[in-house]
């Protein structure tokens, strides 16, 4: 029987509208207006579109949208100059310095420059070591919408064994942190794993988030296993055009397993969504109030 399709869109839109719901009740009981300031170093095309993108999403759901421009020679420390205005600004509740930063920039210095409670990416390091020792954390956007998608086909996911394969800060090792956290026997795999295919073939649930294209295929995967593809990776399809697929052979793939998010419509939907949930909650919290599911 063939997998069914986790649909991100229509699941993104959904998020987007609950935080829209949250967004005018905090106006309506408390005058508050989450703010999100994207801050963007040079003039790279994919993070222009992304920028746009959260801009326009953000204002949408009824807060405000700030944005930085810098360009591409911005000293170091006029990025850090406008992270600690941003800081100190109360009308900016989450804050976001697009990666990729030019190579003259330590990205690691700049994002542990934002403060922990405005970091709605998740990436600074106190909010990496709250999440790894299970503590209250602003969650990294694309993991936690992966978390989403799993919850809302699984239920409790207690118990399932969870294969993850990649290891980066940004997806494989908060994602592998979140299943833990929702008590699923997790597994690591990486370029340097032995045996990837039999490990993999394992999973309940499987998240690839490598960025190779159709690396995954249906005999890495046991029959009825729920498969989310984080990868986004742009493949020549002739005739001098491009298209997006995934780290997982959509067509065998879907064969096999229970469920499969598609690419593109599947994980990258939600990251933009889990963006404005991690903002309205980050105004929540600073404001002591109860914060939105
Ligand atoms: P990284 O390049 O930082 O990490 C890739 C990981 O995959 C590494 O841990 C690497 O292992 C592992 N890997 C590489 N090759 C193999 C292999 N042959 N077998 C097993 N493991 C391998 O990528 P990211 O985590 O940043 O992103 C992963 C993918 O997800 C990319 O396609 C990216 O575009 C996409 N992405 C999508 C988002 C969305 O919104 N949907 C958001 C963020 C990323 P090792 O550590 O040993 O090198």
């Amino acid at each position: 029987m063939a997998a069914e399709i986790i649909d991100g869109k229509a699941f993104a839109a959904g998020l987007r509208s609950r935080v829209a719901a949250g967004v005018a009740a905090l106006k309506e009981a408390h005058g508050l207006v989450p703010g999100l300031a994207v801050v963007l170093v040079g003039e790279d095309p994919a993070s222009q579109v992304y920028v746009r993108n959260k801009g326009r999403q953000t204002l949408e759901c009824g807060m405000q949208s700030f944005e930085h421009r810098l360009p591409a020679d911005a000293a170091e420390t006029e990025i850090l100059d406008i992270v600690a205005r941003l800081n100190a600004d109360p009308q900016v509740h989450g804050i976001l310095v697009q990666l990729p930063l030019p190579a003259h920039v330590d990205a690691g210095k700049v994002i542990n420059a934002i403060d922990p409670a405005k970091d709605v990416d998740g990436f600074h390091i106190s909010n990496a070591g709250l999440l790894a020792t299970g503590q209250k954390a602003m969650v990294p956007c694309t993991p936690l919408g992966c978390l989403m998608m799993l919850r809302d086909r699984l239920g409790s996911l207690s118990g399932k064994h969870a294969v993850v394969i990649g290891r980066s800060n940004i997806v494989g090792k908060p994602m592998a942190a979140l299943l833990l956290r929702e008590s699923c026997t997790v597994t690591i795999v990486h370029s340097r794993t032995v045996g990837i295919e039999a490990l993999c073939r394992q999973a309940d649930i499987l998240v690839a988030a490598v960025g190779r294209p159709e690396m995954v295929t249906a005999d890495w995967v046991k029959p009825g296993a729920t498969v989310i593809d984080v990868g986004i990776n742009r493949i020549d399809a002739g005739e001098g055009r491009t298209r997006l697929v995934g780290d997982v052979a959509f067509a065998s793939v879907s064969a096999v397993a229970g469920a499969l998010s598609p690419v593109p419509g599947g994980v990258g939907p939600m990251t933009i969504a889990c963006l404005l949930a991690n903002t309205l909650t980050a105004c929540a919290r600073v404001h002591g109030l109860p914060e939105p599911e």
